[in-house]
This record gives C-alpha cells, sequence and structure tokens, in this order.
C-alpha cells in the first residue's frame, strides 16, 4: 500500500507506512491517506472468530506492506498484551445501547489502542532506519498520556507535550507530568488547545527544523493512529453480530473532538463494514455537528466542559473526511480549507452532495452530560465517563431499531469531578490512577508562542549530527 497526500504535493510516488509514521503530516502539508481502500466484505466471515490481536494483524497487513506479516503481528501482540481485559475491547450491554469498552489500556483512554503500538512501530522503524525521533505532540488531555506510555524510556525516541495549562483534568496532568524518564517533556502552554495544536502544525510547516531536528508526530494527524482504530470496529461489530446475523447493519456513535477516532469508523464503512450510521457526538463544540448537520463548517470560540478531551474547534483530521468528499479533487480541497483559514467558515453546498447520509450528529449541553452519566448510573449501575455520555445522549436522540455501538472513550475514574452529584464518587475509581497523586511531578510553563517552543527543543535536542540520544539531562 502507498499513501499519497490529501493535498497532492511534489510526493506523487506515495509514501510508504513507515514513511508515513515517521513523518506525521506529509510534506505539503496535508495529511496521508492510502491510495486505495481495500474492499473486505469477504473476509468477514472468516474474521469474525479471531482474536483482538489476530483481528488486528489481518486488518493492518492490508494497509502495511513494508513490513511482514511476522513483524506487524509481533508488533500487535506486544502492544495489547498489558491490557487489563481478555478481550481488549469488549462490548457490553447498556439499555437499548451497546457500550464499546476502549479504557482497558494503560492511560485508561481509547488512545492507548492506537499510541501503544504507535511508539512500538516507532521503535521497529528506527530500528531499521537508523537515526533519533523527537516526538512533537498537543494534547487536549488523554493524547499525552497515551503518547508518553507508549514512548517512554524507548531508546532514540524523546517526547515532548504541549498541553494548555488549567485546560486539563488534574488526573490527567498526573498522567503526564508524573513519567520522570529522560526522555519525556511536558510544555504547559498559556492557551487552548488549539493554539498547542496551532503551533504543532506551525513547527511542522518549518520543514528545515523538521528535518534538522528529527521531528515527528503522535497526533491523530499520524496515519497510524487512525489504522490501529479501524480494528475495534470490525471487533464491536463482531460481538454484536454473530454469525447468522452477519450482513445485519449497526450504528456507530462516537464521541468527537479532533474527528481521529470517528475517521477510522468512516474508513471501516468504506471497506466493506455494514455500518448504517455514523452518529457523531460533540459537547458545547459543536463546529462538527453543525457541518454534518447543514454542510456549513462554521468556526466557534473554544468552550471548557465537562468532557474536555473533546473541546476543540478546527479539527486537524477533518482534512481526511473532507479528501474522500471531495473524492480526491485536492484542489477543491485546498479552496475549502483556505476559506475556513481566512475567514473562519466554509461549506460544501447542497448541490455538491450537500449532507453526507452515512452521518448522524447531535451536540449535548453540560445538563445533558450530567443527566445521561445519573441515567445510567441509576438505572443501570454503570458509570458513563463524560465524552461517552456524549455519545450515549446523541445515540438516544436518533432512537433506531439498528443495534447501536457507543463508543466508550474514557474511564470514568478519569473525570472524578464531571460525574454529578448522583453518582457515588468512591464508584469512580482505578487502583492505576489512586497512586498517582503523591507522585513528584515535572513540566515546564511557557507562553503560547511557537518561538519558545522551538527555542525549548533546540535546547533539549542535539540537532542531526550532533550528540546522540540519552546524553541529556533533565529538564
Ligand atoms: C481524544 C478523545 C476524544 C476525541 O477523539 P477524536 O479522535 O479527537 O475525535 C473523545 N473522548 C476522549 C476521552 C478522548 O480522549
Amino acid at each position: 500500500m502507498r499513501y499519497l497526500s490529501t493535498r497532492q504535493g511534489a510526493d506523487t510516488n506515495g509514501a510508504s507506512f513507515v514513511d508515513t509514521i515517521l513523518t506525521g503530516l506529509a510534506p505539503d502539508g496535508g495529511l496521508y491517506v492510502p491510495a486505495t481502500v481495500p474492499d473486505v466484505r469477504t473476509c468477514l466471515g472468516r474474521w469474525q472468530h479471531l482474536s483482538y490481536t489476530e483481528l488486528a494483524a489481518e486488518i493492518m497487513a492490508l494497509y502495511i506492506s513494508d513490513m511482514t506479516p511476522e513483524e506487524i503481528h509481533d508488533l500487535i501482540a506486544r502492544s495489547y498484551a498489558g491490557f487489563d481485559h481478555p478481550l481488549t475491547a469488549p462490548v457490553v450491554p447498556l439499555g437499548d445501547v451497546h457500550i464499546l469498552e476502549l479504557f482497558h489500556g494503560p492511560t485508561l483512554a481509547f488512545k492507548d489502542y492506537a499510541l501503544q503500538f504507535l511508539g512500538r512501530a516507532f521503535e521497529y522503524a528506527l530500528a531499521r532506519r537508523g537515526g533519533q525521533l523527537n516526538v512533537l505532540a498537543a494534547t487536549s488531555g488523554d493524547t499525552g498520556a497515551a503518547a508518553i506510555a507508549g514512548v517512554r524510556a524507548r531508546p532514540g525516541i524523546r517526547i515532548f507535550v504541549m498541553h494548555p495549562k488549567g485546560g486539563i483534568s488534574s488526573l490527567q496532568q498526573l498522567q503526564m507530568t508524573t513519567i520522570l524518564d529522560d526522555n519525556v517533556h511536558n510544555l504547559a502552554i498559556k492557551g487552548t488547545f488549539d493554539d498547542c495544536q496551532e503551533i504543532m502544525k506551525s513547527v511542522f510547516n518549518d520543514l528545515e527544523f523538521k528535518r534538522q531536528y528529527s521531528l515527528g508526530a503522535v497526533n491523530s494527524v499520524n496515519w497510524a493512529r487512525v489504522l490501529a482504530q479501524i480494528v475495534y470496529y470490525f471487533y464491536a461489530y463482531f460481538q454484536v453480530c454473530r454469525v447468522e446475523k452477519l450482513g445485519r447493519q449497526v450504528r456507530f456513535s462516537v464521541p468527537t473532538g479532533n474527528f481521529g477516532n470517528i475517521f477510522a469508523g468512516y474508513l471501516a464503512a468504506r471497506m466493506g463494514l455494514p455500518i448504517a450510521c455514523l452518529i457523531l457526538a460533540t459537547n458545547a463544540n459543536d463546529v462538527l455537528a453543525r457541518f454534518f448537520c447543514s454542510g456549513d463548517y462554521v468556526r466557534g470560540r473554544v468552550q471548557p466542559t465537562l468532557a474536555p478531551a473533546m473541546d476543540v474547534q478546527a479539527p486537524s483530521n477533518f482534512e481526511r473526511y473532507l479528501y474522500y468528499r471531495y473524492a480526491g479533487d485536492s484542489a477543491a480541497l485546498k479552496r475549502f480549507l483556505e476559506r475556513w483559514q481566512t475567514s473562519g467558515r466554509a461549506r460544501i453546498p447542497p448541490g455538491e452532495g450537500g449532507v453526507d447520509p452515512l452521518f448522524a450528529a447531535s451536540a449535548a449541553t453540560e445538563t445533558e452530560i450530567l443527566e445521561t452519566i445519573e441515567g445510567a448510573w441509576k438505572e443501570h449501575q454503570y458509570l458513563l465517563d463524560p465524552h461517552t455520555a456524549t455519545g450515549v445522549a446523541a445515540a438516544r436522540k436518533t432512537p433506531s431499531q439498528t443495534p447501536t455501538i457507543c463508543l466508550a472513550t474514557a474511564h470514568p475514574a478519569k473525570f472524578p469531578g464531571a460525574l454529578g452529584s448522583a453518582v457515588d464518587s468512591a464508584s469512580a475509581s482505578h487502583k492505576s490512577l489512586a497512586s498517582l497523586v503523591d507522585l513528584p511531578q515535572r513540566q515546564t510553563i511557557m507562553p503560547a508562542e511557537r518561538e519558545h517552543v522551538m527555542a525549548y527543543l533546540r535546547l533539549h535536542i542535539s540537532a542531526r549530527g550532533g550528540t546522540p540520544v540519552g546524553k541529556f539531562g533533565p529538564s
């Protein structure tokens, strides 16, 4: 499989899988997409009884042609070995919906499913190609912790994670800042998550700097993230639709911020998984919910909510969707993005396909989030985290006979302050979090300016040809 940029710049030969993971953003500033999307409808029967690891190996091998099937299988097996549930991604019933629990990895959020894999894939790529990698990341909370867990102490890799100072939960912060490995750097940025993301993009767009300091990305712009996330849509489908029902359609409801998770579901649908509807759930930051209801893409101001990992108004992965929406017409895509950049609004008029029938969308208010959590707790003694609650609320707003699978994107114990008064807070605990509170922390506070971030990187990375990784001191 080769990968093309959504903006189809100079790189017309396409990139290999290993290229895409090491470079993150394509050289022309676009995002990598696979040159073709494999049709797997004839594989579903064979795949339905596979373990998570076996299924992941089958699916990922379709997209990775520069590693052997044994290498892929080995990386995947090691990636998920530490997860704390025998099914890795179990589906449990919750009244009229199914919950796909994606919080069984080391940092208790769905991002572990991709980042445990990506960390090991980086290590593999560096072993093969040599050199070092300096990961620069922006996080609204969960990516940073999961990325740090994926790369800490891995040889040849350093990680620099920007988070909005005061904009993430205290447990999310502790999950990052208590990791004291020499190769881990936490930058608390005085700004919003979108500011962090803008700085990251702008640093990556400085191609000379990126090359000189061997920068790489773990944000969902990195193709490997999307790829690893495709797996659990299939795995969940097989848990809900047993043998005789294969071919039956399901709906997925996906709490959405940067559009990475739901985009993996979109690709699963394009691969032939029988998905009747992708329900895009947002919190009050509803830029995407409005787009999928009206075709208008209008930037709003970021509002802090009970579901902070979704406080996003400039969703970076949306460009991948636009690429398919414009049927690979990069010129049209670029016009759309330019209008959005300059005026904060762009639209796909009804004449150009209007609203995509595969998607439904809805935004949850803070009250709806709390009511959904309290309702699930009272009726089923099941605790939803506030992000997952947006998805359950969205599914309930568009009732259907079609089985509905709601993605549970985080463990409730990560957001104890947001669960509402009706919920017994002792139930919202997890042993891996309780132990963090008294640990020493390390982070560096800085203004939301790219020059400050670049200066920090210069200070802590030896430019290409300088001293090898491992010789730098703590920050
Ligand atoms: C990151 C995150 C989301 C949003 O996922 P995207 O892929 O950015 O759309 C939702 N919920 C939780 C708990 C998250 O950590």
